[in-house]
């Protein structure tokens, strides 16, 4: 596998991850899917959290170009669109379950790879409003960029509507999040960053902290409950505009 098509997730990945949803990653255990130049654009999650709840939503966008371009196609009523047409269509309605079969085959192998096991809390429970309606396409373009072409076709049709702000061809990296200083860490999550600081007090705030990231990633999966549920969407709750 070359570095544009592999799974497999290296610390400069997690630190890239972090960089592009602005906060820590929690229970991420492969990359579901890479930029042309290498770089993730799907977070794929383990399907019970480190403590102890079950996670149905397998693969999470975090590339803030898609993120932002799935939005925009939310926000113009695509969802509407193709629930109707699910209940018009009827091939249409029955690639859309295979899609859910195949969501749920590809979280039971991701399971078994991460060491997670089997969660029977969501035994038949995919994501996304699949297989009957469309409820978040966020997690159709993930299933889709994740799956390849040809097995999401509702995800599908996602990914082709944003052709004029992302590609699968085209590398979109350039500028897409702050590379400065370090990674966010459990520290500098959304809830501390809100806090008003300075750029200078920022910069002095990650400095201590630097000798403390490695503290910090452990103590990330002891993470309480609450917590977690308050950075991750919890199952067929749809994520907010920046993830
Ligand atoms: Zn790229």
């Amino acid at each position: 596998m070359d570095s544009a098509s592999s799974t497999e997730l290296t610390d400069a990945d997690l630190d890239t991850l972090s960089r592009q949803l602005g906060r820590p990653v929690r229970d991420v255990v492969e990359v579901g899917a890479r930029c042309v130049c290498g770089n993730p654009l799907v977070a794929t999650t383990a399907p019970r959290l480190s403590n102890g709840i079950p996670f149905p939503t397998t693969y999470y966008l975090t590339h803030p170009v898609i993120t932002a371009a799935v939005s925009r196609l939310e926000a113009a009523g695509l969802m509407a669109e193709m629930t109707e047409r699910l209940e018009s269509d009827p091939v249409l309605a029955e690639n859309y379950r295979a899609a859910h079969q195949h969501y749920l085959h590809m979280r039971k192998a991701i399971g078994e790879r991460s060491g997670t096991g089997p969660v029977p809390e969501i035994d038949g429970v995919s994501a996304g409003g699949m297989p009957t309606r469309v409820k978040c396409l966020h997690v159709l373009v993930g299933h889709s960029l994740a799956a390849g072409p040809g097995v999401n076709p509702l995800g599908d049709e996602a990914v082709e509507g944003l052709a004029q702000w992302w590609t699968r061809e085209t590398c979109s990296c350039a500028g897409a999040w702050d590379m400065a200083g370090s990674a966010p860490d459990r520290e500098l999550s959304r809830h501390t960053r809100t806090q008003g600081l300075t750029p200078d007090e920022l910069e002095a705030k990650r400095a201590t902290r630097r000798s403390a990231a490695e503290t910090a990633r452990d103590n990330a999966a002891r993470d309480s409950a609450a917590r977690d549920s308050a950075v991750i969407p919890a199952a067929d709750t749809h994520p907010p505009e920046t993830p």
